[in-house]
């Protein structure tokens, strides 16, 4: 566990729980069933924040020197990676989640991608993803490129939006931001783009027969908009 965004080579290390406790008390009140539609939403747009100032903290920036007021020079920084930010909204439980982030990171260009699970039968490995909807920004080389989708279950949303992002470019970074992940979800996804960083703020021990994580916090989208 670490409490900041690990940005390393390959194995687990592309992995990164963030266990900043203020982050686990808005996770704690997000799994409570008593917690209402509007904390529930309110609660992924400061998760969203919280963990966009994190991933600036991975950024790189520059030495900048400015002039103050008595005409003195003073040295800082310009974090040059923000300028170079998309951000996917996988729809539609990621929309609070993006409107955080989007406080970290104002300058961010935006991608949606509405998709429908489709479960023919019970069983996991029976729910296959159907993309509905892409619009998405070109990526450059030098972009970082945020996938947020609250809840990382078997990975197949996931899997089935990053060739949509990779269609339109190859970026620098490509992140996938989550809540709560799964073991599962995590393994499909670094199995098959190894690339990937994954920031989640847990990973839950399992998946219900319907794809659903638990103890989990139940249907993310229903929560977030009733
Ligand atoms: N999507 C949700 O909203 N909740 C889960 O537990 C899994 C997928």
């Amino acid at each position: 566990m670490v409490g900041r965004v690990k940005v390393s080579d390959g194995g687990d290390k592309r992995i990164t729980v963030f266990d900043h406790p203020l982050a686990q008390v808005v996770l704690t009140q997000l799994r409570d069933k008593n917690t209402s539609q509007m904390e529930f939403r309110k609660g992924l747009v400061k998760l969203g924040r919280l963990i966009g100032y994190e991933l600036i903290k991975t950024m790189q920036f520059e030495d900048v020197e400015v002039e103050t007021p008595p005409g003195i020079k003073a040295r800082g920084i310009k974090i040059s990676d923000m300028e170079h930010v998309v951000i996917i909204n996988v729809l539609r439980a990621a929309t609070p989640l993006v409107e955080g982030l989007l406080k970290a990171l104002p300058d961010a260009r935006q991608g949606v991608v509405g998709t429908r699970r489709i479960e023919e039968k019970p069983g996991i490995e029976n729910i296959s993803v159907q993309k509905l909807y892409t619009k998405i920004p070109p990526i450059n080389k030098n972009d970082t490129v945020i996938i947020a989708d609250p809840m990382l279950a078997t990975g197949s949303t996931i899997l089935a939006v990053i060739p949509e992002v990779l269609n339109t470019g190859t970026p620098k970074r490509l992140i996938i931001i989550s809540v709560i992940s799964t073991e599962y979800g995590i393994s499909r996804i670094l199995k098959a783009y190894p690339q990937v960083e994954i920031v989640t703020v847990a990973i839950d021990p399992k998946l219900d027969d319907h794809g659903y994580i638990l103890p989990g916090l139940g249907d993310a989208g229903d929560r977030a908009f009733g």
